[in-house]
């Protein structure tokens, strides 16, 4: 289609009235006008047509100066739900998700840790048969739209999953068999990237339209979202921060790539945990060491404040690189931002050129299991609401 194409307009104007409904919550039809610069006409006609379809819903008044007062509208969340999916190596998470990204229903497997994909596969299939099957039991009028899935790796655009470490599998079409075998559209993206589209669609990032998400914790991940869209690059292997190299020493750390000296090495709770035992002599895990920290362990607090400074200088790197609007961090290691955020901040601060960093919303995301959940939900609900020009005519 063209611009001038008649067709395109209204498709534009409908996904431009459904994204501000979506992202403003409830709005009348007047908000609704005045926000997206279109007519009161165009705009009734619209809204019209997506309350026939379900897809919002009048949820009230709000008082008005005078005259009757103006009917509020508003996305019906339980016009549909998505099965959002995690795979990793010793588990398989999943959740139904309406469309606001609440959580419906959730369970997890424990899987066998170094299956091969020949077993994993049916294992992992029939959890998403039984958790489909659940929700139609339990929810038969909320439609099931589509499948997100997060897995560690590089996926490539067409749901290819090229490499993963986490699993040691490599060139698998998972997106075309699951399409296949539960006959709904499947969308698999890497586990960064879909923490960084779920930001966007439902979480932090929500009012950005250039940020950086950064996931810490066992390892260092990044999200890109430029223009309000997840830059992938050219050959899907954007966001590879932990892997960049940021020590020539010979004597620097080995990282899991099986390259010295990167990021990762210095920041990771594997880096933590090898900072602590050259500190002390002694090895404990993570969740020790935080517990340190937190009862004012000087040696605990030592090696989060190294972590925070090398996190800070590879932000401010980034801040240099892509001007963003904001950096949201996320990942397991929030739990323990209150021991590594003010070293970051300040070396963000100090290694920006021309002060880039001082408009830059720095957030620490609060810690949460369910993080991953709006990651994966929002990978295959954004893209229901792109496609849903044409739902249920
Ligand atoms: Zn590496």
């Amino acid at each position: 289609m063209t611009i001038g194409d008649n067709g395109f307009i209204k498709e534009l104007n409908y996904k431009t009235v459904l994204d501000t409904i979506r992202t403003k919550g409830a709005v009348s039809r007047a908000d609704v006008s005045r926000l997206t610069g279109l007519t009161r006409s165009t705009c009734t006609v619209i809204c019209d047509r997506m309350l026939k379809q379900g897809i919002i819903i009048e949820t009230g008044t709000v008082g008005s100066t005078g005259g009757r007062p103006p009917i509020l509208l508003q996305i019906n969340n339980r016009a549909g739900a998505v099965l959002g999916l995690k795979m990793m190596e010793d588990m398989i998470a999943g959740a139904t998700v309406d469309l606001g990204g609440n959580i419906i229903q959730q369970q997890s497997w424990e899987m066998r840790p170094g299956l091969d994909m020949e077993t994993y596969l049916p294992r992992f299939e029939e959890f998403v048969q039984d958790i489909i099957g659940k929700h139609r039991n339990s929810y038969p009028l909320i439609p099931m739209l589509g499948i997100g899935i997060g897995v560690g790796g590089r996926v490539s655009s067409d749901g290819v999953l090229i490499k993963s470490s986490v699993l040691g599998w490599r060139d698998v079409s998972l997106k075309k068999r699951l399409q296949k075998r539960f006959s709904m559209p499947v969308h698999i993206e890497n586990d960064v990237n879909t923490f960084a589209i779920g930001e966007k669609f439902f979480g932090a990032g929500v009012h950005y339209e250039n940020f950086l998400s950064l996931s810490v914790g066992e390892g260092i991940g990044l999200g890109i979202i430029i223009d309000g869209k997840l830059f992938a690059g050219s050959h899907h292997g954007a966001g590879e921060l932990g892997h960049t190299r940021i020590s020539f020493d010979s004597q620097a750390p080995y990282c899991t790539c099986g390259k010295q000296g990167c990021l990762e090495s210095f920041t990771s709770d594997r880096a933590i945990i090898g900072m602590y035992n050259q500190e002390t002599g002694k090895t404990f895990q993570i969740n020790e060491i935080i517990q340190k920290a937190s009862e004012g362990d000087p040696h605990a607090l030592k090696v989060f404040k190294i972590m925070g400074r090398y996190l800070g200088i590879a932000v401010s790197s980034l801040v240099n690189i892509f001007d963003p609007q904001a950096v949201i961090i996320g990942g397991e290691r929030t739990n323990a931002s209150q021991f590594f955020i003010k070293e970051l901040s300040t070396a963000m601060q100090e290694n920006t050129v021309y002060d880039l960093a001082k408009d830059v919303d720095l957030i620490v995301l609060e810690p949460s299991n369910n993080e991953w959940i709006r990651g994966v939900a929002a990978l295959a609900i954004r893209e229901f609401f792109s496609a849903t020009t044409n739902w249920r005519q």
